[in-house]
């Protein structure tokens, strides 16, 4: 049979973009097939009718990542990372409390002054956790409580840990919390701050300047573009069946969540290999984009740590990168992870608009409606793998039942949680593999 390319790749997000770069500068002939109509996935941007461009789903780097430097250096743009000092705050019993710093915990009068040493002495304890695997099978409060006690956890984990998790927060196991707070405690400088990282102009661009550098080395990449099923013969993938015909291909690679993968594998795979990619559970995200006339407070992000607040926190993007790069607006993210079945999930955008002021203004009294000069909300079904007991036992690697078939998808991003850095990471490792096998 001829192959039209030599690698199929399923998502123009930031794991297929890398791939799909490493391999074309390797001079294989590559597709990638996108659905949607822009690139970056889940670090895509859209515009704003005014033109102010930025992130469906907000997004910054941390200083310690290593492979999106990497990466924007290969393109010839170094000089587009922007780092800026992180404000973070929390706001608790009606109250807005700084914490970037160390001196900012200090002084957090909720804890008790013993409690908020302990809590600054938490991230020492985590480092002692040296095999990931040792507290696998333990829930994140199971882990963490009898390390900070009781009412440290109630009053600064307990809400983030529900805010990022809703119903399933006490299904999720002590590594994701772990990694975060080793990852975390590292990016930290000498006085206890911490940077973050933008890319100018937003993710949407960069991931625009990889499909640029992809094309001009030779390889494709088609938006509207929907891998709907696939064919096969003797254990091996023959192509991928699009709205507008097959795509054939010696190597085939899939990015998106299993639960898509299983979607397009459905007619052609073992009944038991598509129950394990749907035995990963998702959580989906409502994001809730303003574009305001003013701001609505100095904090980047605010975590919202009263009971009830069913937001991962306000996110006031243009505290990290300028309103001068927005048009003088100001931009702020109200974001809810949440099961299906959560009836929010079916609000219409004014519904979700109107449940996300009452919340907003309860904290911002002095906010008013007319404040916002456009909003949108973005919908992903799958916007966060749920990485419960004992994780490792079951989830799905790369291989699938085709010789030829491959998976690099953000839920085998563990024991690290799902980022870009991670995507780009494991798009190029896959790049290198293919490379091999394509040999
Ligand atoms: C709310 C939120 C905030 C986040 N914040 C950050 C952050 O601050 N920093 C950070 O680094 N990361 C952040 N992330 C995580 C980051 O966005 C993801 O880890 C990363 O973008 C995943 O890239 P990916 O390529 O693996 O997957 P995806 O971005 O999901 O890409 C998969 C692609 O496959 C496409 N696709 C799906 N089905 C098909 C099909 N049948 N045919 C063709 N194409 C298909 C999708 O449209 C998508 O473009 C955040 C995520 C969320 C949800």
């Amino acid at each position: 049979m001829e192959h039209e390319y030599d690698v199929a790749i399923v998502g123009a997000g930031f794991t297929g973009l890398t791939a799909a770069l490493d391999l074309t500068r390797a001079g294989k002939k590559v597709l990638v097939l996108e659905a949607d109509s822009v690139p970056g996935g889940l670090a895509s941007t859209f515009d704003f009718r005014d033109g102010v461009r930025i992130e469906k789903f907000y997004h910054h780097w941390f200083n310690n990542d290593v492979y999106v430097p990497e990466l924007v250096r290969d393109l010839g743009l170094e000089g587009e990372i922007v780092t800026m000092p992180s404000k973070t705050g929390m706001y608790f019993n009606g109250r807005h409390w700084r914490l970037s710093t160390p001196l900012d915990l200090l002084r957090f009068s909720p804890l008790s002054f013993w409690e908020r040493i302990r809590l600054g002495l938490l991230v020492f304890q985590v480092r002692r956790v040296k095999d990931w695997k040792s507290i696998e099978h333990l829930s994140i409060r199971e882990w963490l409580e009898p390390l900070c006690g009781k009412n440290v956890f109630r009053i600064v984990w307990q809400p983030l840990i529900e805010n990022k998790f809703s119903v399933v927060a006490d299904a999720v196991n002590a590594v994701w919390m772990w990694k975060k707070l080793v990852l975390r405690g590292s990016t930290r400088d000498s006085k206890g701050g911490e940077q973050l990282a933008y890319f100018r102009g937003g993710f949407g661009r960069l991931a625009e300047e990889m499909v640029k550098q992809i094309r001009a080395g030779g390889g494709e990449v088609r938006y509207g573009a929907h891998a709907q099923e696939v064919v096969s013969a003797n254990g091996r993938l023959q192509a991928l069946r699009t709205g507008e015909g097959l795509v054939r291909a010696r190597q085939f690679l899939f990015t998106p969540s299993f639960s898509i993968i299983a979607d397009i594998l459905q007619k052609d795979a073992p009944a038991d290999y598509l129950a394990r990619l749907r035995r990963v559970r998702y959580l989906g995200n409502a994001c809730l984009v303003l574009e305001l006339d003013r701001s609505l407070s100095d904090t980047y992000w605010l975590n919202v740590n009263d009971p009830g607040f069913p937001f991962v926190g306000v996110i006031e993007h243009t505290n990290f990168d300028s309103p001068q790069n927005y048009g003088g607006k100001h931009i702020v993210f109200l974001s809810r992870y949440l099961a299906k079945e959560d009836p929010v999930w079916t609000y219409s955008d004014e519904q979700y608009l109107d449940f996300a002021l009452q919340h907003l203004q309860r904290m911002f009294p002095q906010m008013q409606r007319s404040w916002i000069q456009e909003y949108r909300i973005w919908r992903a079904e799958f916007a966060q793998p749920v990485t419960e007991r004992n994780y490792s036992s079951y989830v799905p690697g790369q291989e699938t039942p085709y010789a030829n078939g491959w998976i690099s998808s953000m839920a085998q991003i563990y024991p690290e949680d799902r980022g870009t850095n991670y995507a780009i990471r494991e798009g190029r490792a896959m790049a290198q593999k293919l490379l091999k096998l394509l040999s």
